[in-house]
Parts: C-alpha cells; sequence; structure tokens
C-alpha cells in the first residue's frame, strides 16, 4: 500500500513540474491526506490542496470582498475601511439607477460652482467613466429632479452612481484625494469617446430646429395665425442631443 501511493507520488511531482509556487505539491502533507482518503480517488493528474491551500485559493478568487476579508489577518484588510457604494444614502436621480450621474453648470455667474463643476468633470473623465451630464442651466427640469432627490434647492456640481448620492465638490474631491473613489467607480461602464460628441460637440443639447432657438413657432388657428410656445425645447430653446443623450 505504501509503496503503491509513493509510486503514486513520483508520478505526480514528475507531471506537475511547472505549478506555481503557491501550489507546490508537499509529498508530506500529501501522503496524510492521501492515506485518510477513500481509494475511489483514482485520478492523480491534479494534485491534492491541502484544506489550508484550498481555503486560500477561494479566498483569493472571492469576488465579494467584504465577505471574504473577514477572515484574513487584520494587517491585510486593506479596502474594508474603504466606503462601499452600500455606504452612501439611496437617493436616486430619473433613470440613474445603474449608471453615474453629475449635475453641472455651465453658467460663470457663480466663479466656484462653475470652477467645481468643472473639476468634478476633469476628474471624471481621467478614470475614463461613462457619465450622464445634466446640466441644469441648459436645462431647467434637470434643475427641478436634482432639487427633489435631495430635498432642497441645492446647486451643482452633484453626483450620484447607482441611485446612492456621493456628494458635491468637496466630497467627491476627499474621497478622491483618499484613493476611494475608483472603488465606487469599479463597474461601471467605461467612456469609449475620447471627448465630446459629433452631434452636440459634447454639449450633450443642441439648438431646437423647430424654431431656431426662438421657443416661439408660428401655426394657424381659427383661420388666423398665431404664434405660440414650441412644443419641441425647453426653456432655452434646446432639445437633448439625439446622439448622445
Ligand atoms: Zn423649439
Ligand atoms: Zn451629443
Amino acid at each position: 500500500m505504501r509503496g503503491k501511493i509513493l509510486s503514486k507520488l513520483k508520478s505526480i511531482s514528475i507531471s506537475t513540474p511547472n505549478w506555481s509556487p503557491g501550489l507546490v505539491f508537499q509529498p508530506n502533507t500529501a501522503l496524510q491526506q492521501t492515506s485518510n482518503l477513500p481509494q475511489k480517488q483514482n485520478n492523480h493528474n491534479l494534485p491534492t490542496l491541502t484544506k489550508e491551500e484550498k481555503t486560500d485559493s477561494v479566498l483569493m478568487h472571492d469576488d465579494d470582498e467584504a465577505k471574504s476579508t473577514a477572515d484574513i489577518d487584520p494587517a491585510l484588510q486593506i479596502s474594508t475601511s474603504e466606503p462601499l457604494i452600500s455606504d452612501f444614502d439611496e437617493k436616486c436621480p430619473p433613470g440613474g439607477k445603474d449608471i453615474l450621474v453629475l449635475y453641472t453648470t455651465s453658467l460663470r455667474g457663480i466663479r466656484k460652482t462653475f470652477e467645481d463643476c468643472n473639476a468634478i468633470r476633469f476628474l471624471l473623465e481621467s478614470f475614463r467613466v461613462s457619465y450622464s451630464e445634466r446640466d441644469v442651466s441648459l436645462h431647467l427640469e434637470y434643475r427641478h429632479e436634482l432639487w427633489e432627490v435631495l430635498g432642497g434647492r441645492v446647486v451643482p456640481p452633484r453626483l450620484f452612481i447607482r441611485g446612492r448620492y456621493i456628494g458635491g465638490a468637496d466630497e467627491v474631491v476627499g474621497l478622491h484625494e483618499n484613493g476611494m473613489l475608483k472603488n465606487l467607480l469599479r463597474g461601471l461602464p467605461l467612456s469609449l469617446s475620447n471627448r465630446g460628441c459629433g452631434g452636440c460637440g459634447g454639449m450633450r443639447f443642441v439648438l431646437c430646429l423647430g424654431c431656431n432657438g426662438s421657443r416661439k413657432v408660428v401655426v394657424s388657428e381659427n383661420g388666423g395665425l398665431s404664434v405660440v410656445r414650441c412644443p419641441d425645447c425647453n426653456e432655452n430653446g434646446l432639445v437633448k442631443c439625439l446622439v448622445c443623450s
């Protein structure tokens, strides 16, 4: 019996010369392990992992980090103190359940607000992550939905990831400086186009063709002509770009 096992071990060590160090076959442990196993284990082409090795490999390949790091040496737990997306308040702007939504303004009225918007936009673009930008100065509806979802008259920029409210410029820049923002962006679709859109040049809105941006159209009414509000565009005479919005 012992001779039989040893000859098997011999053939294993010959047939598996290229295993990575983590899977190096230990004849001593393997001998103990094999002798405890029933005879039906005939296929010895693959080395048998010890219990510890099995646990390690499961942990290493587990996608659920929070769960898998629970049993690891505290010194190795680098990611558990970092915020998870589920740590943030569930406040979802319309259509924002699975995407990143950034409310901005392109008005330069308040310099800090304008510069904050640019900073967050630049940050997201440096991560090459795809996001839905909603410029409240171009589209009143965006301002209303932002105020509604946050329950107050807040100013941009405001960042939402997968229906969770991350914060304004200070919070987002703070997360980035602590190296935590990339964790929250993980798994989001990447931006394919480098910058801008062929349809709108990156503005996400184009001038309404129905009224040429005047917001007024002439219609025939009761046998005469009258000027009415253009039904196609927003308060700025703009419509969403069909290419990118
Ligand atoms: Zn129009
Ligand atoms: Zn576009």
